[in-house]
């Protein structure tokens, strides 16, 4: 099955792209939204419902769409609940990787957003400084979950979140944080890597507030502000579905905020950054000064959990720091919904709580009150669940 993949034209819907215009529109909406019943579908196509009724007939008939049944594990929408939709497996599927600095993560979800595979693997080293070899071992994964995925015939493409910011051209920009990959450029060393197959990238932290949009909190919200504490500090925004990436492609850089402006030299050539006080190896290095032999993010939460003062008290300090600065990113942008990932967002109340009672202290009060703050639903699979609604979001309806 793997040869049938490498052999068709990189990324093309074949299935899809022969319907008609408007069974077309339907079938990309259903892509990019997974399942949706007909009301729904008609409000976001601008389709009559006997033109969206018809079109989810034909779909159907070509073995493309099917109606979920009652036992469907996903939650009810308000209300009645409405007949939904979705592709079935034979419209395609996409691969979505997150590569961070010490694992690797790969979903494959069919068009109908179901999760066919799920690996999650540790990496051999530290991808910061390696970066070629952090990309042969994704390329080496998603081979291997192709295997186990079995039929899976038609990949409409492979997006790969990477720990580095990149410019909306793909390349790596700010090339003082990670210089190793600086000197690489990824969108062309993964295409070389995945011959046949249509690749695209992001940054992780990005990718995880478009997973958490499309299959996580998201659901049925205008906007989704996603903010990713680990190793490093990054974010994301959702507008209306799409993930705002700026002019420069460096938007919701927030681990790059300035907290002190005569602070601690950061190595992205600025001083006093967020990162350099609430990242994961700040909050490390501060318990290697209590004395304490701790030597990553979830052992620092565990310790944290189960009541060790100066482990709580180090998450409490970033978690507070963090909540400044998510306050001024909500006087800045009045969002409705923040979601935290990250390893630090295993904390929970720990994280959560002080973190909202400063950004109660430094946003705007009638927008800290309108703004909800949960801990993400996707935790380790956020950025590689994002990079496969990327593929599903590159493919647009004739006309949209
Ligand atoms: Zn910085």
């Amino acid at each position: 099955m793997l040869a049938d993949t490498t052999k068709s034209h990189p990324g093309t819907p074949a299935e899809l792209e022969i319907l008609s215009k408007s069974d077309r529109i339907v079938a990309y909406c259903l892509l990019r939204h997974g399942p949706a019943s007909q009301a729904a579908l008609g409000t976001v196509t601008g389709l009559s419902r006997p033109t969206v009724a018809a079109a989810l007939t034909r779909l159907a008939g070509r073995g493309l769409a099917e109606m979920i049944s009652g036992q469907d594990d996903s939650p009810p929408a308000a209300g009645r609940r409405a007949h939904r939709y979705r592709l079935t497996a034979r419209a395609g599927h996409a691969v979505g990787v997150d590569i961070g600095r010490r694992h690797i993560t790969v979903v494959i979800m069919d068009a109908g957003h179901r999760h066919v595979v799920r690996l999650d693997s540790k990496i051999s080293g530290d991808a910061g400084a390696d970066p070629r070899q952090a990309l042969r071992q994704a390329a080496d994964q998603v081979h291997m979950a192709l295997g186990q995925a079995g039929d899976v015939s038609r990949v409409l493409g492979i997006a790969f979140g990477l720990p580095v910011p990149l410019t909306r051209d793909g390349l790596v920009a700010g090339g003082t944080l990670l210089p190793a990959w600086a000197k690489v450029d990824p969108r062309e060393e993964l295409a070389a890597l995945m011959p046949g197959f249509a690749v695209q990238v992001g940054n992780e932290a990005g990718l995880g507030a478009l997973g958490e949009y499309v299959f996580g909190w998201g659901e049925g919200k205008r906007d989704l502000t996603y903010v990713k504490l680990g190793t490093g500090i990054g974010g994301g925004m959702v507008l209306g579905g799409r993930l705002q990436r700026g002019s420069s492609g460096l938007a919701m850089e927030i681990g790059h905020v300035t907290v002190d402006y005569q602070g601690r030299r950061c190595p992205c050539g600025n001083r006093g950054c967020l990162e350099r006080y609430a990242g994961g190896r700040e909050l490390l290095a501060s318990a290697r000064r209590d004395g304490l032999d701790i030597e990553d993010i979830p052992s620092l939460v565990t310790r944290a959990r189960s009541g060790d003062p100066a482990c709580r008290r180090i998450i409490h300090e970033a978690a507070s720091l963090t909540g400044i600065v998510i306050g001024t990113l909500v006087n800045l942008t009045g969002p409705g919904l923040i979601v935290l990932g990250g390893s630090l967002s295993a904390a929970g109340e720990l994280l959560t709580g002080p973190l909202r009672i400063a950004l109660d202290q430094t946003a705007f009060a009638a927008a800290a009150s309108s703004v909800s703050i949960k801990v993400g639903r996707l935790s380790q699979w956020a950025s590689a669940c994002g990079a496969a609604a990327l593929v599903f979001q590159h493919f647009t309806a004739p006309g949209g």
